[in-house]
């Protein structure tokens, strides 16, 4: 299994450029519509989450910055690569869980590689160098090639390949921008490079790809009638107030007011702006599921699309940035697969980007951390692999390829009544298919989601 990030690579850049290469995969392989990241969309965060299956303020990799509120002391997103402590906090990566299960794992330049986890560390690993060069299309020829090295060679049975584009361009130029549009057909072309690299290993047969992103990127508003978000101008704020703040960092901030002052500073700004949003913590949306974790500050900001959050004066020139609500399209990821595990030509529905980690070890045949995903989001994508997942999958296919609803409702009927005939037969037959091992997991991950809230 290798799983593939393209940074920052949004659910519809196939739609302006040419990508033939993907195109073939979602022939050969399954295409989301889109997938739904965890909030807050950033890269650490929501790469952990692929890692994982756990939402964010459930792995507590809260932001790209390792910060200690005492000191005040922050560190760059490349830094905070090499700070353990912020990656292992209590949540296992899916590389240690496979090779504790047996399974060798495998990582490039992924966020998270150069922790090790109570412990353990990825068993080949590469980490991304300091003042790496993310977008030499040579260097991701080189990248390819090393992972296939390692699948056929070193017989590893997971890697995760992480790319740092198109987010650099999106960034720097804006999503719509003619250096966005080149820099897709680069990871066009490297998906094919990929795919050709994978026949000639002669791991066609074996290896399953997903490719996805960890967020998408939206248009920031410049200029002069644009009423930016600048939190020293905002009348009764004062810093003075704050003991420790993040923000400067695109549409998100947080706060940490000083004691007996979270009224004040929560009052002065909740409303001041008509694109802020201001919560305390514990009143935090609960769909975004950034609230219950100890590091984040007790006051949450965010900006609506195309606007940022700036503290003493406007600093951030960005014409692209991430980070908003998840909810927003512009933040969506892509998403591919295609190997033997896969359906082929299929196109399904959004699913969030937790399912995909249950999905994984699906595939690998290994037993999951408890996770905030669930098996039952992704398994229609599956090849057959047992009778419970077949149904499963047959009634999403009605609806995605617009059958008419007679139909899909005649269809839905000889489903059921095929999955109980087929449940009576395993009961009675006490297990042993492939199906109702799948089955057993499901009920695993259900029983382990619910225990999840006593967090
Ligand atoms: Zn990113």
């Amino acid at each position: 299994m290798l799983l593939v990030s393209f940074d920052g690579f949004r659910w519809d850049y196939d739609r302006d450029v040419d990508t033939p290469n993907l195109d073939a995969m979602a022939r050969d392989g399954v295409k989301a519509h889109y997938v739904t990241p965890p909030y807050l969309t950033i890269t650490s965060p929501t790469h952990f989450t692929l890692l994982t299956g756990l939402y964010i303020e459930n792995h507590g990799v809260i932001h790209n910055m390792w910060f200690n509120t005492t000191s005040t002391e922050k560190k760059s997103y490349y830094a905070t690569q090499f700070q353990n402590d912020w990656w292992d906090n209590g949540s296992l990566p899916i590389w240690i869980t496979a090779q504790r299960q047996g399974l060798k794992a495998g990582s490039l330049h992924f966020p998270g590689t150069a922790a090790s986890y109570q412990g353990e560390v990825v068993m080949v690993r590469e980490v991304e160098p300091w003042l790496y060069n993310f977008a030499n299309e040579t260097l991701w020829k080189r990248n390819v090639d090393e992972v296939m090295d390692w699948f056929s060679r070193r017989d590893v049975d997971f890697v995760s390949l992480y790319f740092g584009e198109p987010d650099g361009v999106g960034h720097k130029f804006g999503p719509d921008s003619p250096q966005r549009h080149a820099m897709v057909r680069q990871v066009d072309r490297t998906v094919g490079y990929m795919r050709r690299a994978v026949e000639s290993a002669g791991l066609a047969g074996r290896l399953n790809i997903i490719i996805t992103a960890d967020h998408g990127m939206s248009t920031v508003y410049h200029g002069a009638g644009v009423k930016q978000i600048t939190l020293s101008k905002i009348p009764g704020f004062s810093f003075s107030d704050v003991a420790f703040h993040l923000v400067d960092y695109g549409p998100s901030g947080m706060l940490l007011p000083k004691p007996g002052r979270l009224d004040k500073v929560y009052n002065v700004l909740k409303g001041a702006h008509p694109h802020l949003h201001v919560y305390k913590k514990e009143e935090m949306p609960a769909r975004l599921h950034f609230s219950r974790h100890d590091r984040i500050l007790p006051i949450v900001l965010w900006a609506d699309p195309g606007y940022l959050i700036n503290g003493y004066i406007p600093v951030q020139s960005n014409k692209g940035e991430h980070g908003f609500d998840n909810q927003h399209m512009d933040m969506k990821p892509f998403f591919r697969a295609a190997g033997p595990a896969f359906r082929k030509n299929l196109e399904v529905g959004p699913f969030e980007t937790v399912n995909i980690y249950p999905l994984m070890c699906h595939i690998l045949g290994i037993r999951p951390e408890v996770n905030d995903g669930h098996l039952n989001a992704t398994k229609h994508m599956l090849a057959s692999t047992g009778e419970d997942i077949q149904g499963g999958m047959s009634t999403e296919d009605m609806a995605l390829t617009g059958l008419a609803a007679v139909v899909g409702f005649l269809a839905a009927v000889v489903i059921v009544l095929v999955s109980v005939s087929v449940y009576k037969r395993k009961k009675a037959a006490k297990g042993g298919l492939m199906g109702s091992v799948a089955h057993n997991n499901i009920d695993d991950f259900e029983k382990e989601t619910a225990e999840h809230t006593t967090f």
